[in-house]
């Protein structure tokens, strides 16, 4: 399966993928995971807001155990984030066939749709929509860097949008939904362990910061008349690192946007994106608070103007207790448990049916990177970690 998936989406100068929902990359992914379920005679569905399901037994029963993770990328992402999760659930599968166990729950695999948010700049999408933690008319409302929106997008890649929305029936069908994932720090790297198991997701969410000057000549225009936006920009980013370092919280302004984006043209418009995350609320909210006041403060001397637009916030996570501690138990009680800063679906749904999450060692800790990496040893420990946790909680 790996072999498979390898070349799909992948640049070949970065070495990255480049995965994005609804491209001819994602269309590749999904059909292989079409192909996956059918050559396990799985029943196979695409549900309305485009997440892939496998199904073993009836979907219709409840009390469904249901596992996977996303096929979608971040921008030049590595291999594992996502794909870790769904070829493990397949394999786990395969192997509680060859152990000869007898279903008690039905068993179904997903593929959740643009979980990376890449694209439109939303995470997660296809659990927010159906967990109802995002509207149609939100979901409706979703472009891309091309003024494609969501809708048409899914509608170009063939998938009907009219019933995009909250899929509260089909929720009630799962009765746990359990995501592994490679880890994305070094926390299993320290401790010395191949799995382990997640506590809580960290609150994060993005900023967007507008902030407009005045384009001019970049060699006529003296210094002292000049309303550049980008030294602002320039002074708030570093401004984050200080509040983050600060807070024991983390900062980044990964993505900026520049108007006109002329070598010799001062800029009339720099736009830059924020990404925090903090242990608790309090630290994120000192975080943010501090950014955006150093912001303004700068904006001021430089003449510019600023806007502040939260684009999307996910408060802290806790992940179900009876379902850690149970997982926990059938990993035989040794495996660590971990809280992280990333987001996934696991914690969208966790509003809405019980989840827990299993990490599998990332030597480096390097994730979104086509550095990203786990060893194959560690891999195969952590589908036989997903088959104890499914035979568990699925078979008799
Ligand atoms: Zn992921």
């Amino acid at each position: 399966m790996w072999t498979e998936l390898a070349p799909i989406g992948r640049d070949q100068g970065s070495g990255g993928y480049r995965r994005y929902a609804w491209t001819g990359a994602d269309a590749d992914c999904r059909t292989w995971f079409q192909e996956q379920a059918q050559a396990r005679g799985l029943h196979y569905e695409s549900d309305h807001n485009g997440n892939q399901w496998a199904w073993l037994g009836d979907p219709t029963a409840g009390d469904a155990v249901v596992t996977g993770s996303h096929l979608d990328s971040v921008p030049d992402g590595g291999a594992f984030d996502g794909p870790l999760g769904v070829v493990s659930a397949f394999a786990a599968l395969d192997e509680l066939r060859s152990r000869g166990v007898e279903f008690t729950r039905p068993l179904a695999i997903t593929n959740f749709g643009d979980e990376e948010g890449a694209r439109f700049g939303l995470a997660c999408v296809g659990s927010r929509l159906t967990a109802g933690l995002l509207s149609r008319e939100q979901a409706y409302a979703l472009t891309d860097a091309d003024g494609i929106s969501l809708p048409q997008a899914m509608e170009n890649a063939g998938y009907d949008p009219e019933h995009i929305g909250p899929d509260r029936e089909r929720l009630a069908r799962v009765g746990a939904y359990v995501e592994l994932h490679v880890e994305q720090g070094r926390a299993l790297d320290l401790t010395g362990d191949a799995v382990g198991i997640a506590s809580a997701i960290w609150p994060h969410g993005r900023w967007r910061f507008d902030f407009r000057g005045e384009a001019n000549h970049a060699g006529t225009t003296r210094l002292i008349d000049r309303r550049d936006p980008m030294l602002t920009y320039a002074e708030t980013v570093l401004a984050a690192r200080r509040a983050a370092e600060l807070a024991g919280a983390v900062a980044t302004f990964g993505k900026v946007s520049v108007e006109p984006n002329g070598v010799n043209a001062i800029p009339s418009l720099v736009r830059g994106w924020l990404d925090s995350r903090a242990a608790d609320q309090s630290a994120l909210d000192t975080v943010l608070a501090e950014v955006e006041r150093a912001a303004r403060e700068r904006a001021e001397r430089d003449g510019v103007d600023l806007t502040v637009v939260q684009e999307s916030f996910t408060p802290v996570v806790e992940f179900e207790h009876a379902l850690r501690d149970e997982i926990n138990r059938l990993l035989g009680g040794q495996a660590p448990i971990l809280g992280t800063g990333a987001g996934h679906d696991a914690g969208i749904l966790s509003a809405a049916v019980p989840t827990a999450m299993l990490f599998v060692r990332n030597p480096t800790g390097v994730s979104h990177s086509p550095a990203e990496n786990a060893a194959e040893d560690d891999c195969t420990a952590g589908v036989l970690a997903l088959a104890d946790v499914l035979e568990g909680l699925a078979c008799r």
